[in-house]
């Protein structure tokens, strides 16, 4: 007797295009001889299959167990339908039909098969700076618009060459429907040119008189696959140098491209997390502990026991380490902390001034997207830059909104965020808004992520700071708007992440963000949910003398800390020390002229400064970084821990640091060695704030405490209160996909809209 024939139609969701998926759906289907259609639609995957009923079930299974490496199945849904009698599997076209709300899948660093392609001397594309196929290469960064297929792309102007056409049409290839696929005789070609714009090489040679310039130390603007990258040898001390110096970067640390894992353990001691972000294709830089011996030049990045290091992602990334075989210094192609630049003119313009040579290629890239950046860790891999690799992949939201909108974040590390019912798309890397260049990619961002994920924001949701030109922008947009207190929306972020709605008790350690009583938060205890919060403990409170000049100048937060700890006396010898404008600084602080401020982020910078570290920094979170980096180097469990109190005012909690001021103060006039004191303080704040979240935490009847703010971006900190708050059995939520800094407040501001409006 025949089995009786069945017909289903399948939807799937998720990232599911431009990944594979569909060649991926018609080899299941031949295997399991099953009849039908499959095609992307403007909400993912559509499949018709027709044949027995034990072979539809195995492909729903398969469809989930199967599914190609870089797609990310979020659901399938089944319909029946009557059996059509239909012969033979094909797929068909991409239907545009609708609204667009299909993920475009993120960029993937080149995968192994095309390596191996890449250096086979037999093979059509042997040193082909192109090569890619479904399962790696450009997406985001080449997609204008949906759904993803070639015309949509910026590959649109290369048609495929015959041997081309074929892998892309043959459902047996690596390269079946592989939108960017090329080849030397039809695809994209890589160009050196002089900064004067005239031609220096083309196609290999250009190559290799890269790697030749490289060698010799001169600097080069390399093309890559979200934009351009400054590129120098690692470790020729005088031309790292001379890229600073062109640059107009001080000590900002510069990441290094080394060929291969064993290129990165020279550089850094890679653990096991280290070496999964490393090889991961999300290709991110990795910070990881340098290595004593590690073989660059001392300005890569001065005064960290860190680098950042990354593998190379794109072919012409694997060209250029295995010519040169020693790291290369591959810094975002801008000035200073402009945006990076992405366009051949933008390049031509604002790199001819920093390089020696430009790099490019015919390729545009619609999407600047920067590289990632990461720190593993025992406890999970923190995603401190979301970009390139990682952006624009949704996330969830834990309550879905009923309006679609739009979250314009913060101003410092920008992203922009959409959201759809519980879908949640957050921007690639945006930079500093106050850069003119910075605020242009914003708005571009805006554009981009709207038109890409069919979203028209019905909401727009802003931070409270009146002077953000985020906060500008969305209130000159004609929509109506939310305001979201930063630190609500640091604490959001964190609970949007774990798909928790609350309540809990959120820390929010920061730089500065406004508060909703028009003084400057950032050391924030609050009880929270995505609905809303109350401000249940902060930092006590001090002069921020100079407004905005004291994140740039840290010694003035040292005078304002050291005349609340140790009184007049103590802040002029804090200022005499530092810089001969401290009389004027003290004036302010003594008569508490100005707005005052409960950061974290400020008193570390404080205590940096007390320290004698760094009273002036080139780059936010500089003194802090380096007041950590100081005390990481005592043993853990060696040294004690400076004092803190605990006060109330009218029932809000108030973490008084003056003591631990105060002792920093005095044992520096003693001379204790600089370390033991930066140590002692972090063990400090780590005792204060841990035992303040857990006494908030039971006052308030919350059994979990959420983490956040760029202050947790600080591993001293951030693993002892943790484990302080692990050690009383109380449940502690962290960041990691989503950045703890202000990269992830319009996510948390999109949480907060969804669940409030
Ligand atoms: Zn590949
Ligand atoms: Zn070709
Ligand atoms: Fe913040």
């Amino acid at each position: 007797m025949p089995t009786a024939l069945m017909r289903v139609r399948l939807r799937v969701t998720g990232t599911v295009q431009g990944v594979g998926f569909r060649p991926f759906v018609y080899r299941l289907a031949a295997d399991l001889g099953l009849a039908g259609t499959v095609g992307n639609d403007s909400a993912g995957v559509v499949i018709e299959a027709e044949g027995p009923a034990a072979a539809l079930v195995e492909l729903e299974q398969q469809l989930r167990d199967q599914a190609p490496p870089l797609a990310r199945v979020e659901s399938v849904t089944a319909l029946p339908l009557p059996p059509t009698g239909e012969h033979g599997f094909a797929i068909v076209d991409s239907v545009g039909t609708g609204a667009p709300d299909v993920p475009v899948s993120v960029d993937s660093a080149t995968c192994e098969d095309c390596v191996t392609e890449l250096f086979d001397p037999n093979d059509r594309r042997f040193r082909y700076p192109f090569v890619n196929c479904t399962n790696c290469g450009p997406r985001y960064t080449i997609v204008r618009s949906v759904p993803y297929d070639r015309p949509a792309t910026t590959m649109a102007a290369f048609t495929m060459c015959a041997a081309c056409q074929r892998e892309y049409d043959d459902p047996a290839d690596r390269r079946f429907h592989a939108q960017p696929n090329a080849c030397p005789t039809c695809g994209p070609r890589v160009r050196l040119l002089a900064t004067d714009g005239s031609m220096h090489a083309e196609g290999d040679d250009a190559v290799r008189a890269t790697v030749a310039a490289l060698s010799d130390g001169r600097i080069v603007a390399v093309k890559g696959l979200g934009g351009y990258h400054l590129a120098v040898d690692a470790g020729d001390e005088s031309a790292v140098a001379e890229l600073r110096r062109r640059k107009a970067r001080d000590d900002k640390p510069f990441a290094v491209m080394v060929g291969d894992l064993a290129g990165a353990r020279h550089l850094c001691d890679v653990d096991d997390d280290a070496e999964r972000a490393l090889l991961s294709p999300r290709r991110p830089i990795a910070l990881a502990p340098r290595r004593a011996d590690a073989p660059v030049a001392a300005t890569v990045a001065p005064g960290l026991p860190e680098l950042g290091v990354m593998l190379p992602y794109t072919p012409l990334h694997h060209l250029l380490l295995d010519g040169l075989g020693r790291p290369l210094v591959m810094t975002s192609g801008n000035l200073s902390d402009e945006p990076i630049a992405h366009t051949d003119g933008d390049a031509l313009d604002r790199l001819a001034p920093v390089a020696d040579l430009i790099l490019l290629h015919d390729r545009a890239i619609h999407i600047r997207c920067d590289d990632s950046v990461v720190r593993p860790s025992p406890d999970g891999v923190r995603v401190l830059r979301r970009s390139r690799g990682y952006a624009p992949e949704p996330l969830r939201l834990p309550i879905a909104t009923r309006r679609p909108l739009l979250a314009v974040g913060a101003e410092l590390k920008s992203t922009v965020t959409v959201a759809k019912g519980d879908m949640v798309v957050a921007s690639h890397h945006l930079g500093d808004l106050e850069h003119f260049a910075a605020y242009e990619a914003f708005r571009q961002a805006v554009g981009h992520l709207g038109d890409v994920f069919g979203v028209d924001p019905e909401l727009v949701v802003h931070d409270l700071h009146p002077e953000y030109l985020s906060t500008k922008f969305a209130l000159d947009l004609g929509v109506p708007t939310l305001g979201v207190q930063h630190h609500h929306a640091h604490i959001a972020a964190c609970l949007a992440e774990h798909g928790e709605t609350g309540r809990v008790l959120g820390v929010a350690f920061d730089g500065l963000g406004m508060g909703d009583d028009g003084t400057l938060w950032g050391g924030e205890f609050l009880v929270a949910d995505l609905t809303g919060y109350q401000r249940v403990g902060h930092l006590l409170p001090v002069v921020l003398p100079g407004g905005t000049m004291a994140i740039r100048e840290p010694w003035r937060m040292a005078v304002a800390w050291a005349e609340r700890a140790g009184g007049a006396d103590a802040a002029a010898r804090a200022g005499a020390a530092a810089d001969d404008r401290w009389p004027a600084v003290l004036d302010l602080v003594t008569r508490q002229h100005g707005m005052s401020t409960s950061s974290a982020g400020r008193l570390f910078d404080a205590v940096a400064s007390l320290l004698g570290i760094r009273h002036r920094v080139t780059y936010e979170g500089q003194a802090a970084i380096e007041l950590e980096a100081l005390a990481g180097q005592v043993p853990r469990g060696a040294g004690g821990a400076y004092d803190y109190e605990l006060l109330d005012d009218h029932g809000v909690l108030v973490l008084d640091p003056r003591p631990l001021v105060g002792d920093v103060i005095v044992d520096c006039e003693r001379g204790v060695a600089p370390a033991a004191v930066a140590d002692r303080f972090h063990r400090g704040m780590v005792a204060a704030t841990g035992a303040a979240a857990a006494r908030l935490a039971a006052r308030h009847g919350c059994d979990c405490v959420a983490l956040s703010g760029g202050v947790f971006q600080n591993e001293l900190l951030r693993r002892g209160v943790a484990g302080a708050l692990h050690e009383q059995g109380i449940r502690v939520l962290q960041h990691s996909t989503v950045p703890t800094n202000d990269g992830g407040i319009s996510v948390g501001q999109a949480a907060i809209a969804a669940a409030t409006s």
